[in-house]
């Protein structure tokens, strides 16, 4: 029988050190498993290009947290790393600008090599950030390297345990937009299937409140990275993550944020709001895994795909796996009738 392959057997090869291309002979590979090598194909051929390009040069052998002092140092003040702090300290203006942070809020986290990431320090507005503030931690947030003394941020451990645990994630974000941390607040994962941007590039879960910074609140987000990419941290805020790189971990804040927004807005107009089908969710389901991105209703059938509990208890998508669109609209219109119902019974009983 021929070996099946999935991305966790790949992860695994990263982890250790083999090379992916030394699979066994007509192994097959999982999609996910095959996302997952383009991703790692993609990111090689764009250092190759850079360094064609003369803007990047790779050091002689990767450097990690056991390097000498030295070869630490002319990492962290190499041009890569530069261009990589300059990008921080760009999306850390541009979270600052749209008020996803406050006061020293927020930090921000990009890995760069086998067991080293750089962070963001403490006690700093994202929105004035210099590349010389930039801090460098192995994974377990020991300091190694910083440009003018500044400490890395309290938060740090999550970051990484999110690094850890989704070797994928080479980028992070964290902040705190008003809509969404609202959302995170009332405890109340964002209802699904009204926008297909949201869709198509977020996965969304809702970790519980801990104490920021604790090893605790790491933990309890990185056990939701697995098939998600962006977690509502309860009663704090938001923490995304890319496998591309720092901007994109952005892009994730922004989607979810306007999408909270959005939300909010249609449910005041008072008329019931268009959702898509499931057949609809699931062309854009399709779109996400082609992009790599994760999510749990990947390979659920038509009918378990929107749940909305969350949002309003005991309204759940309740379509039979062979039913065709008319038994689907008529489905959808007797929600509304039921929802109108029990609207006027509430507003009776006041
Ligand atoms: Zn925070």
């Amino acid at each position: 029988m021929k070996q099946v392959i999935s991305v966790k057997d790949l992860e695994e090869m990263v982890r250790g050190g083999k090379d992916v291309r030394s699979l066994p002979e007509g192994a097959l590979l999982t999609p996910l498993a095959r996302d997952f090598l383009r991703d790692l194909e993609g990111a090689k051929l764009y250092k190759a290009s850079l360094a064609k390009d003369g803007r990047i040069s790779e050091p002689e052998k990767p450097v990690t947290s056991k390097s000498s002092k030295a070869e630490i140092d002319a990492y962290f003040n190499s041009p890569k790393v530069n261009a990589l702090k300059s990008q921080i300290c760009d999306v850390g203006r541009r979270l600052w600008q749209r008020e996803y942070v406050d006061g020293n809020g927020g930090n921000i986290a990009v890995r760069v090599g086998e067991d080293i990431a750089l962070c963001t320090p403490t006690l700093v507005s994202k929105g004035f950030m210099k590349e010389e503030d930039m801090c460098l931690v192995d994974l377990e947030g020991n300091q190694l390297c910083s440009g003018n003394g500044k400490r890395r941020t309290s938060e740090i451990l999550m970051h990484l345990q999110i690094m850890k645990r989704q070797p994928r994630a080479i980028a992070t974000v964290h902040c705190h937009p008003p809509y969404a941390t609202g959302f995170a607040v009332a405890g109340v994962e964002p209802p699904t299937c009204m926008i297909p941007e949201y869709e198509v590039f977020s996965s969304v879960a809702i970790a519980p409140y801990r104490t920021p910074g604790t090893p605790e609140m790491g933990m309890l987000v990185a056990d939701l990275v697995d098939k998600h990419n962006t977690i509502l941290m309860a009663n704090h805020g938001v923490v995304a993550w890319s496998h591309n790189d720092v901007e994109d971990a952005y892009f994730k804040m922004e989607i979810l944020e306007a999408y909270c927004r959005t939300v909010l807005v249609a449910h005041q107009l008072g008329k019931p709001v268009n959702t898509m089908t499931p057949a609809q969710l699931q062309d854009l389901l399709k779109i996400k895994q082609s992009l790599g991105i994760p999510d749990p209703r990947i390979g659920l059938k038509e009918c378990e795909l929107c749940d909305n509990e969350g949002w309003r208890p005991g309204v759940m998508c309740a379509v039979d796996g062979t039913a065709d669109r008319s038994t689907v609209s008529v489905d959808a219109e007797a929600e509304v009738l039921v929802q109108a119902i029990t609207d006027q019974i509430m507003n009776g009983s006041k």
